[in-house]
Formats: structure tokens, C-alpha cells, sequence
């Protein structure tokens, strides 16, 4: 309990610190980004140039792409909460990703067709699933399985068993998992830690699960990770049913006239 205050103090302070600054940061990348892709235009028959041109750009989008993280971290983005299902953001996001996978990856989807829909804001789930999809394929540089399934759990009875914080009911769970090289104990404990990474500089800030941390704890949801040495790593996520009148269930409608009110 005592752990999970200190940790929560320390991510509103970082937080705060990390939005002033990445908005600033961000209107300095505009420009660079700007400048660099005029070089680039004018560079175009000047071989070496232009790669340097390019070089700069390329650094540029990489910094924009931390920045993102930053702010989602900061959680100073406009939320915009909508009645969706999952099984949608994960194609989203696997479009967006594929091209980064190379062909030693197998991406294998196990996805419940009557999924139960959630109540969230659907670029904050992108969010939390890229960051789950580039940490499973950062853990697989041989390559391997990248597992994406989703379904619908009753917390009711796994309560018990389990340290799940969320409350009891019917829960949307997507699941990533991978075959890659899994973790130790004392990465396994420093996980949410705000810049707390393995990464080599430039691949990962260490706030990749810190986000999916707080997105997840914004939508009263839960998160259970489950990793072995070379063996791989399982991350559950949990975000709770929106209520039953919005189930997916997409049956012709009865003869008989629904009683209104
Ligand atoms: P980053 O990806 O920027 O390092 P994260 O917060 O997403 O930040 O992850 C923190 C650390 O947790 C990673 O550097 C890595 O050591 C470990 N980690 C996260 N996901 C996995 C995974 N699927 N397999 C192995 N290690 C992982």
C-alpha cells in the first residue's frame, strides 16, 4: 500500500514536470521537423546532404514519438471517452506497427467475436497496446510469437486468488504476450517506475508502462504481468464492462414491442 502511494506521488510529480516540459519541447521539434524537411526538398540532388537531411528528420520524429509519451505520461491530452470495442484498436494498432516487426515476428490474434464493449478513450488504448506491442517485440530481437487476445472475464471468482485491485464484475481482457526474453525479479519489481528502463539510449524513456500504468488505473481497470527468464512475458489488461444495455450482441429484433422507459 505504503509502495503504491510513494509510487503514485512520484509519477503526479514527474508528471507535472514532464507536461510543462514536453509542450515546450514539442513546439522546438515543429520547427526542426519544419527545417528539416525543406532541406530535404532542396537537397534532393546533393546525395550526402540529403542524408543528412534525412538523418536529422528521422531523429526528429523519434523525439516527437518520445514527446508523446511524455504527455500521455503527464496525461495533459483532452480525453475523449467513448463506448467502443477493443477488438477494433487492436487491428488499428497492429496496422500501424506491422511494418516494424520484420518477418521474424509472428503476430497471432486470438480475438473473442462477442466482445464485451468498454467505455475509454480510444487513443489512450492505442496507447497502452502499442506500448505493450513494441516492449514484446523489443523483447524478441531473434524474433518469435507476439500473442494478442481478447475476452470476457467475470472477476468474481478470480478475486480470490488473485492480488487484483479492481472491483468485482465483468471485465473486456486483452492479453499481449510474447516468447522473447522475459525478465528477472528485480526488473519484474521496478517495472511502472517512471524511467525505469533496460533500453539502450534513444530505443525506450521508461515510461512506456508507466503510461499504460496510469490509463489503466484512470479507467478503473487493473494490470497482471506474468514473466520468465527466457521464457517470455504475459500482460493482462483489465477495463471493466460498460453496463449490459450496450452488450454487442447484434440479434434481429423481436416481433414484440420492447416496453419503454
Ligand atoms: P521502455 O520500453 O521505454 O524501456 P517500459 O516502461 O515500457 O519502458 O518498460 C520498462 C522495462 O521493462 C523495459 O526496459 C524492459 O526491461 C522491461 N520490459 C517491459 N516489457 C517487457 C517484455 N515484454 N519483455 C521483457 N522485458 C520487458
Amino acid at each position: 500500500q505504503g509502495e503504491q502511494l510513494r509510487q503514485a506521488r512520484n509519477m503526479e510529480t514527474v508528471g507535472q514536470l514532464a507536461g510543462g516540459m514536453a509542450h515546450e519541447f514539442n513546439n522546438l521539434l515543429t520547427a526542426i521537423l519544419g527545417y528539416s524537411d525543406l532541406l530535404q526538398k532542396y537537397l534532393a540532388n546533393m546525395a550526402h546532404l540529403h542524408g543528412y537531411a534525412k538523418q536529422i528528420s528521422d531523429v526528429a520524429h523519434q523525439a516527437a514519438s518520445l514527446v508523446q509519451q511524455l504527455l500521455a505520461f503527464a496525461r495533459q491530452q483532452v480525453l475523449k471517452p467513448q463506448i467502443l470495442n477493443c477488438n477494433n484498436i487492436v487491428h488499428e494498432t497492429q496496422d500501424m506497427l506491422r511494418s516494424s516487426l520484420g518477418d521474424q515476428i509472428e503476430l497471432i490474434n486470438h480475438l473473442e467475436p462477442h466482445l464485451g464493449l468498454i467505455e475509454a478513450d480510444p487513443i489512450q488504448l492505442q496507447q497502452v497496446l502499442l506500448n505493450l506491442l513494441v516492449n514484446a517485440r523489443d523483447a524478441m530481437p531473434e524474433g518469435g510469437k507476439l500473442r494478442v487476445s481478447t475476452a470476457n472475464v467475470d472477476l468474481n471468482e478470480r478475486h480470490q486468488e488473485r492480488y487484483l485491485n479492481a472491483p468485482p464484475g465483468t471485465y473486456m481482457r486483452l492479453t499481449v504476450s510474447d516468447t522473447g526474453e522475459g525478465m528477472e525479479p528485480d526488473v519484474m519489481s521496478r517495472l511502472f517506475e517512471p524511467f525505469f528502463t533496460t533500453k539502450e539510449v534513444g530505443k525506450g524513456m521508461g515510461l512506456g508502462l508507466a503510461v499504460v500504468y496510469g490509463i489503466v488505473q484512470q479507467n478503473r481497470g487493473d494490470i497482471e504481468i506474468r514473466s520468465a527468464p527466457a521464457a517470455g512475458t504475459t500482460v493482462h489488461i483489465y477495463l471493466p464492462h460498460v453496463a449490459r444495455a450496450s452488450e454487442p450482441v447484434a440479434l434481429p429484433k423481436p416481433a414484440a414491442e420492447a416496453p419503454s422507459g
